[in-house]
């Protein structure tokens, strides 16, 4: 076959990292070995890390870059549900996709390749924020697979007219149904209308679920029910799930391995759970991040996401899913190269196994996506929270990122200025 151009001397992540060439033709992997003889042309990339671009189980654009608009005062989830609540009554579908455009662009240039964006819909905002993010789909498509999963963030059954738009926004192109049973009057009631939308679909689930520290009761254990009954194993996630982290061992074992025997996987959001969590202490303040390296130990699929940039649940953010992967490890007070390197699978390929991605990794036949980090190892790239040096979507080059330079004893200024003569 002939080949477009070569990747050549790429470290694939992997338990044993292997140095490899890969061929590239019609925008897919088409050969990988040590070495490809082929007169294309090449690029060498020395041993660096190769990832098949990372992958964003958990972020909304729809409410990204509005901080200016929303007051965080008491800097607890319910003032940030209550304000980004009336924020939205200002939002127009150009403001919607102007603000997302803003964050995925970001996303992009830190390497991200797969996202799962959550889009509010209810009576006030209506599919404003749903029309937005699938016009922002469709222009971006070059660059990132984005997939839309319209939720109820301020609830269903207390909401009339909810389910109908969810029904509706299913049949416009939204990817998956998710769900918020915390804001609902009934939150089991909600939970059985989410399964019946997605049966109806066909799609997957993701909830919003178990998002305080308080142990003495989840809606885990119904979730899990209702995932086995429905036989859904495999196609539902639950997001946040911090109660998890203030089960004593035993309690949260048996947490554990209810999730792996359901089949449901769970997304940390660390930089949102930080900054909401614990907000009823004044000293000893509870890190409220559930520890999904310990999930990882059960058999349950897991991943590190970002939830938000710029508002009232995340203040903070570049979008940089490494840093996300870094903060974890940092909180879940982890530091060892295997759990390390975990920590980037998290960003990965774990989270393209909770989205059911069938054509994620770097292997003959997927898609040529390809991020090359300035490191040689997974570990590495969380413990210095690499940046990436360039990014390849199926085949062509979406963005470079070229290294800072120092200019020893001011000397290169002259070069400098001659470079951009
Ligand atoms: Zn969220």
């Amino acid at each position: 076959m002939a080949l477009d151009f070569v990747l050549r001397n790429a470290a694939i992540a992997g338990d044993e990292p292997h140095i490899c060439d890969i061929g590239v033709a019609g925008g897919r992997i088409a050969a990988m070995a040590e070495r490809i003889d082929a007169d294309v042309s090449a690029e060498d990339v020395a041993g660096k890390l190769v990832v098949p671009g990372f992958v964003e189980t958990h972020i909304h654009l729809d409410k990204s870059c509005i901080l200016d608009r929303c007051r965080s005062h008491d800097g607890t989830l319910s003032e940030a549900i209550a304000e980004v609540a009336a924020a939205k009554r200002g939002f127009s579908e150009d403001d919607i996709y102007e603000r997302a455009r803003r964050t995925l662009e970001k996303a992009i240039l830190q390497g991200t390749m797969r996202m799962r964006t959550h889009v509010e819909v209810d009576p006030r905002i209506g599919l404003k924020g749903f029309r937005a993010v699938r016009a922002l789909k469709q222009a971006y498509a070059w660059a990132i697979d984005l997939e839309i999963c319209v939720f109820p963030q301020e609830g269903l059954l207390n909401d009339p007219g909810t389910e109908e738009l969810l029904v509706e926004a299913c049949e416009q192109g939204a990817d998956l149904i998710g769900g918020c049973p915390y804001t609902d009057s009934d939150p089991p009631g909600q939970i059985a209308r989410i399964f019946a939308i997605a049966r109806r679909f066909d799609c997957d689930i993701d909830f919003h679920l178990d998002f305080d520290l308080d142990p003495s009761w989840m809606d885990l254990e119904e979730v899990c029910r209702k995932t086995e009954e429905m036989r859904w194993g495999g196609r539902v996630a639950i997001g946040h799930v911090t109660k998890l982290s203030a089960l004593a061992p035993e309690r949260f074992r048996a947490a554990a391995r209810r999730l792996a025997g359901a089949g449901v996987a769970v997304t940390v959001l660390p930089a949102t759970d930080l900054f909401l969590m614990g907000r009823s202490h004044d000293h000893n303040i509870p890190r409220g991040v559930a520890p999904a390296h310990r999930l990882l130990d059960h058999g349950v699929t897991c991943s590190i996401a970002s939830n938000n940039v710029l508002n009232p649940f995340t203040p903070f953010g570049d979008c940089s899913l490494v840093r996300m992967a870094n903060l974890y490890a940092n909180v879940a007070q982890i530091g060892r190269p295997n759990e390390l390197a975990a920590c980037l699978d998290m960003i990965t390929s774990m989270p393209a196994k909770l989205m059911n991605l069938r054509d994620y990794g770097v292997a003959v036949g997927n898609p040529a996506d390809f991020v090359v980090l300035d490191c040689h190892d997974r570990a590495a790239a969380v413990a210095e929270i690499i940046r990436p040096l360039f990014g390849i979507k199926n085949g062509r080059r979406t963005f470079v990122c070229p290294p800072a330079k120092l200019l020893k004893e001011g000397r290169g200024h002259d070069n400098d200025m001659a470079d951009r003569s």
